[in-house]
């Protein structure tokens, strides 16, 4: 049993679709499917996707690159969703500096005070990190949140340490299988099996087998997990296990 830790099942490339890519994740293994939301108009679209396909899991949050788009009110909106659904972690939150650092004082405004309302709900975080590793770290230290997912993770070995010291877990999925990789593929062999949560992060990053341009989906996760396995020179169903438990370990909501 397969989770895919993080889909965008709700991105308009899937419209149309959903129903038909739910099957084929079950019929190769993907057994659940979490969905973090980006922005204030996806919080519905996730929510009534895990309604109509049960075995499918949402987080509620601002993604980093969609807070210039952010009304004034919608952080009360995302606390009165808090409070009304029952999302398994707040996300996708975090900073993304590679895009853009003109608007860094508002991406940490709006993370930190995100990491407030996962502090307050006692619910874990999903995060997107990006040229910023050091900050978010700087800012999980100062509001010690529940845990959770540091997703397609890509820093150093000392970084990935520290997130793993503060009770995260790292995404690893379609960027390590690129033959020039070889750095996240390091991090996919020598970290701790405990510390590992798998993911497509579809429709993005596809896989090498799929090149660069095709439309990723959470169906791939098993020749993934297949690719981490031979990495790590280790079986494939302990992988399966590992990550499976690891997944629930970090979004313990997931039932
Ligand atoms: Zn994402």
């Amino acid at each position: 049993m397969l989770i895919d830790s993080h889909c965008h099942l709700d991105a308009t490339e899937f419209d149309g679709e959903h129903a038909a890519i739910v099957k084929t994740a079950l019929d190769h293994g993907i057994e659940k499917i979490i969905i973090p939301a980006v922005n204030r108009k996806s919080f519905d679209d996730v929510i009534k996707l895990s309604e109509t396909f049960p075995n499918c899991f949402y987080a509620l949050g601002f993604h980093p690159m969609y807070i210039d788009d952010m009304k004034h009110d919608d952080l009360h909106t995302l606390q009165h969703y808090l409070n009304t659904y029952q999302p398994i972690a707040v996300g996708e939150i975090g900073l993304d500096f590679f895009v853009t650092k003109e608007n860094k004082t508002l991406q940490e405004e709006i993370f930190v005070a995100q990491l407030k309302l996962a502090k307050d709900f006692d619910l874990p975080v999903i995060m997107h990190v990006r040229y910023a590793i050091d900050d978010v770290l700087k800012y999980l230290r100062r509001y010690s949140v529940k845990g959770g997912i540091a997703h397609a993770f890509n820093g150093s070995l000392q970084q990935a340490e520290a997130f793993i010291d503060l009770g995260f877990k790292l995404g690893f999925g379609g960027a390590m299988t690129y033959p020039r990789a070889t750095h996240i593929q390091t991090l996919a062999k020598i970290l701790p099996i405990e510390s590992i949560v798998l993911e497509t992060d579809a429709p993005d990053i596809p896989p090498s087998w799929l090149g660069h341009k095709a439309k990723n989906s959470p169906s791939e996760l098993y020749r993934i997990a297949t690719f981490f396995a031979d990495l790590r020179c280790v079986g494939l169903t302990s992988v399966i296990e590992a990550s499976y438990k690891n997944t629930l370990d970090a979004l313990p909501k997931i039932v």
